[in-house]
Order: structure tokens, then C-alpha cells, then sequence
């Protein structure tokens, strides 16, 4: 096993120095005024990188808890609830809604599918469903959802929106108030460059409206208590308090860079992968458009087996990539480009991959990733290397 190891899946990501640094520094107590001032600069952060003036809730815990929260303080006991579901997440919230009772309803794709609005708004009718839970970006598959048409098309059928935004959120556009989405589900460790642990939900008045309503037991995950506190600046447990102070460092980061550079870059960053994996002759899984930023999902050659190729990235180049999930895992592997990324990394994967395949006896042109992915890079405007 080589020493130097690279992050290469789509969360946890690589943690720039600077975010390190500040969740080393000495710990603060979270009812001084130093966590409250901290806490205070965070959520008005969050709330710049969401593009919203609505609360922002930050809870200890990873991104499906986020996604509980809104489970539990929105829905009751035999709510009708629509999940749209194309791979493992939107699977996931199906099978949480379903442990609360509700009466989920699931739109379902085959994984590697992009949902439709027509579809949604149909299926919302139809069922009566008064909240629709959307994946931004299905990570599992690489698929980006147009959520802005999603959400729209649900709130026409009569449904508010839950969106989980866990690793779109800073990598591809978001409008929380522009797209009037209810509920945004987001976590520290996928493009907001922080470590895992903590995770957010961003709450609309008419998503307060229904959870003022809702009936389903709660009590750390209930939005009232966690909000009085984070009026004031702290929270009601105690949080990770090292880790409020790596996101603030790394919201402070994107926020510098700017959203719509992050935005271009992680584009560019899409279609460079793209780029490399097309010239190697792969199969892309993910779609071969902009929006699929996020993660690039890419079937091996049929006699070469996925999970060994993963496994070899790891053994022989400390690389770690994501490999694919039930029916996929033979074939399907995922790197990840969120955060904090640079052509650099897309490229140190892509000839790994490259010399992998090679050694397999897989016909490919030495070096042509590599040369295409910096290519397709420059051709961006906005990021020119
Ligand atoms: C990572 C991820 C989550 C959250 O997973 P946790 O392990 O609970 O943080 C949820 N949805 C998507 C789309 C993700 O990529």
C-alpha cells in the first residue's frame, strides 16, 4: 500500500488544510459566546450557499438523519407521501417514510434513470400525496435531477417538497427560495469540504406550517427545540463543535471562490472526466451531460470486474473510488468530483485507471484519458488551466 492516499469517491471528500486546521483549534464551549458568534457566521453562511432566507437547522448527525428530521416533523402516521426514487437514496427514503407510518407511495425508476416532471405531477394527483420527497443528485448513479421542474410540477399537484441536496449542494446549482423547495436536506461531507457529522435541513414558513401539525413522536430531531436554541446561537445538545468550526472555515472557502465559479468548476470538472473515460472507449453509466457534475459513474469493459478494478486502485495507488451498488457492483465505478477537486485529481484517477486496464489486456490508447480530460477542461470558458 503506497503512503500517499487520495480520496476519490463522492463522500466523504478530501478536507482542504485550512478547514483541518480550524477543527484543531482548541474547543469551544458551545454556550460561551465564541460558539454562539461561530454558530451565528455558520448558518448565515449555509444560508448564502442554499440561497435562502429561510432557517437553517444544523444538527450532529450525517445527512439521512437531516432527511429523518423531516420525516418526523413533517409527516404523521398515514400521511400520504410520494418518494421519487432512481437508485439507492430515493430507495432509502421510501424505506425511512415507510418506518413512520406513512403511507409512501413510491415513483419509481430503474437506477441510472432521470425523474420527470409529468410523472410527478401525475403520481402526486393521483395519490393524493401532500409531500414529495426529490433527490437532487442520486449519487448513486450520477444522475442530477432538475429539481427546479420537479418541485414545480409537485407543488402544482398540491404537495410540498423535501429535497435531498446531500451532495449537490455547492457543486451544482440550488435554489432553496427562487424554486420554492420546503425542506433542502444537505451534509458536511460531500461538496461543503468538511469532514463527516454534521448535516442540515433548510426549513420553509409552510414547511413550519405542517410540522406545527404533524403528530409523529420526536424530540432530538424536533425542528422547534433545535431552532429556539440556534435563535440564540447554540443548539440544545451539545454539538461537534470542532466540526462547526471546519464547515465555517470551508463555507468561508466556496463562499470566496464564489458559487457560480464552484458551479463551472465542478461542471468542468464533469466533463473532463467524461472526456478521459470516453477516450479509454468506456461505457458511461451517468449521463453525458453538464448537470451530471457531481459524480461520473463508468461501467468497465464487460470481462473486467468492477470491484477488483476498485480494489486495485486502492492496493496498488492508495486511490479511492466508489464502486457500484446490488446489480451494478460487477460493472459499475464512480469518482467523485466534488469539493475540493481540481483537474489535477480527475486526471491522477483517469491514468490509474488507464494503466489498470491496460495491464488487463483492455486495448487503449497509452495516455489518451489523460490528454482528452485536460482538453475537455480548457475548452471551459470560465476555468481555462
Ligand atoms: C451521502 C448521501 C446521503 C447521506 O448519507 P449519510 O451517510 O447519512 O450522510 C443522502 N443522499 C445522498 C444523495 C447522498 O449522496
Amino acid at each position: 500500500m503506497p503512503g500517499k492516499r487520495y480520496l476519490m469517491a463522492p463522500g466523504p471528500t478530501p478536507v482542504p488544510p485550512e478547514v483541518l486546521a480550524a477543527g484543531a483549534r482548541p474547543v469551544l464551549h458551545h454556550r460561551g459566546p465564541d460558539f454562539r458568534a461561530l454558530m451565528r457566521r455558520c448558518l448565515e453562511r449555509l444560508r448564502l450557499v442554499c440561497r435562502t432566507e429561510n432557517d437553517v437547522l444544523l444538527y450532529t448527525a450525517s445527512g439521512s438523519a437531516a432527511f429523518e428530521s423531516a420525516v418526523v416533523n413533517l409527516l404523521s402516521p398515514g400521511s400520504p407521501v410520494l418518494a421519487v426514487s432512481a437508485g439507492e437514496f430515493g430507495e432509502r427514503w421510501v424505506a425511512l417514510a415507510t418506518a413512520y407510518g406513512a403511507d409512501v407511495h413510491e415513483l419509481r425508476y430503474a437506477w441510472g434513470e432521470t425523474p420527470r416532471a409529468g410523472d410527478v405531477r401525475q403520481r402526486v394527483e393521483e395519490t393524493s400525496a401532500e409531500v414529495a420527497f426529490l433527490v437532487h443528485s442520486e449519487t448513486s448513479t450520477g444522475v442530477v435531477a432538475d429539481v427546479q421542474a420537479l418541485a414545480q410540477a409537485a407543488h402544482e399537484a398540491g404537495a410540498l417538497v423535501v429535497v435531498d441536496a446531500v451532495s449537490s449542494l455547492g457543486a451544482v446549482p440550488l435554489e432553496t427560495d427562487a424554486w420554492g423547495l420546503d425542506v433542502v436536506v444537505a451534509g458536511s461531507q460531500k461538496a461543503l469540504m468538511t469532514p463527516p457529522g454534521l448535516s442540515l435541513a433548510v426549513v420553509s414558513p409552510a414547511a413550519w406550517e405542517r410540522a406545527g401539525r404533524s403528530t409523529n413522536p420526536r424530540f432530538y430531531f424536533d425542528w422547534a427545540r433545535m431552532k429556539t436554541s440556534l435563535d440564540s446561537g447554540t443548539t440544545p445538545f451539545t454539538p461537534a463543535v470542532s466540526l462547526v468550526a471546519s464547515l465555517d472555515a470551508a463555507l468561508e472557502l466556496l463562499l470566496e471562490e464564489g458559487l457560480e465559479a464552484a458551479f463551472a468548476r465542478h461542471a468542468a470538472l464533469g466533463r473532463a472526466c467524461r472526456a478521459g473515460a470516453k477516450a479509454m472507449g468506456l461505457e458511461l453509466f451517468s449521463p453525458d451531460e453538464d448537470r451530471s457534475a457531481v459524480v461520473t459513474a463508468i461501467l468497465t469493459p464487460p470481462d473486467v470486474d468492477a470491484r477488483e478494478l476498485v480494489l486495485s486502485l486502492r492496493d496498488r495507488f492508495g486511490i479511492t473510488v466508489a464502486g457500484g451498488h446490488g446489480d451494478l457492483a460487477a460493472r459499475l465505478f464512480r469518482i467523485g468530483h466534488i469539493g475540493y477537486y481540481d483537474v489535477f485529481d480527475v486526471t491522477t484517477a483517469l491514468a490509474a485507471v488507464e494503466l489498470l486496464l491496460a495491464e488487463k489486456g483492455v486495448g487503449i490508447e497509452r495516455g489518451v484519458a489523460v490528454a482528452r480530460a485536460l482538453e475537455a477542461y480548457r475548452e471551459t470558458a470560465h476555468v481555462a488551466t
